[in-house]
């Protein structure tokens, strides 16, 4: 008997969605399992992208797959509609799906405090804390590229090229190519300060380090300069940040998709 595991993001209208499915699936003879995905040959997630995204860093990105219902948001990963459930379970049973598999991206951020390892499946973002300008050595690869002034940079994979990507105007890309995009957030370009302004894009096995830089601060004070990392939206504030290197992961995540899943047709749909 094959387990799926039901997570839900707690919102008003999620519940009711939840209730539904996991009766529906019992019906159809499937073990079904709340908030417990180790094991699972299937897990359902219900919310947005940003409760699947949450899911993922709370679980700790399962090998299992996933299929997404979407309740009331763009849910660019989520592939069922609630009306969607009963033609889903048929379809599951008899095999008659396609999977769709993301990389995903990893950073290393060596820090006063120690190393901060992160996954991620949209991007990494690299910014100054607060308003203040913040200036990054980046290299790629081994090879300095220059010394970058603006808010920031954000490391995006082919998932994540349809959201904050896009907004800072970077490339939307077809999941389907590995590869990772540096897209620039308000780089400054003056007499002062040259900074890149458009995506860079990079083959799966070339990383970018970035170095913060702590112009005109003691060493102290370096050592106090605090640095933002946010992954699918989760942030931390670490301190004293000296090398920070990211790269495409050879960790994926599954998604189960209708046959007749087209990339394209989505992004026609949700973003065009
Ligand atoms: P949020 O601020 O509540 O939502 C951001 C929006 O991005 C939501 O509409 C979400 O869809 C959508 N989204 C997430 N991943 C996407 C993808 N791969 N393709 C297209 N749209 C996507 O934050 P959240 O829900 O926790 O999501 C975190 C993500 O927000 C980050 O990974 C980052 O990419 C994105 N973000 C975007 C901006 C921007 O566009 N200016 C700024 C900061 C962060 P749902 O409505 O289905 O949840």
């Amino acid at each position: 008997m094959r387990t799926i595991a039901v997570i839900e993001h707690k919102r008003p209208g999620s519940g009711k969605v939840a209730a539904d499915v996991k009766a529906k699936l019992a019906a159809a003879g499937f073990r079904v399992r709340e908030d417990e995905v180790a094991g699972a040959d299937l897990i359902v997630c219900i919310g947005g992208d940003g409760s699947f995204l949450h899911a993922l860093n709370r679980y700790d990105f399962p090998e299992a797959p996933f299929v997404g219902i979407n309740t009331g948001h763009l849910g660019f990963f989520q592939e069922l509609d609630e009306a969607d459930i009963d033609l889903f379970i048929e379809k599951y049973k008899a095999g008659d799906y396609q999977r769709q598999e993301y990389r995903t991206v990893e950073g290393t951020c060596e820090h006063a405090g120690g190393v901060l390892r992160v996954q991620g499946l949209n991007e990494i973002v690299v910014r100054g804390e607060g308003s203040r300008l913040c200036h990054l050595d980046i290299y790629i690869g081994d090879r300095f590229i220059e010394n970058f002034s603006g808010d920031g940079i954000i490391v995006a994979t082919p998932a994540g090229s349809t959201a904050y990507n896009y907004a800072l105007g970077g490339g939307i890309v077809d999941p389907r190519i590995p590869l990772l995009q540096v897209t620039p957030i308000a780089p400054v370009n003056s007499a002062a300060y040259r900074s890149f302004t458009s995506s860079i894009l990079l083959p799966p096995d070339l990383a970018v380090c970035v170095y913060p830089v702590s112009e005109g601060l003691t060493k102290a004070q370096a050592a106090r300069q605090k640095t933002r990392i946010a992954v699918d939206g989760i942030e931390s504030h670490l301190k004293g940040v000296t090398r920070i290197a990211i790269g495409l992961s050879e960790k994926t995540v599954t998604l189960l998709r209708f046959k007749d899943y087209y990339f394209w047709n989505t992004v026609k749909q949700k973003l065009l």
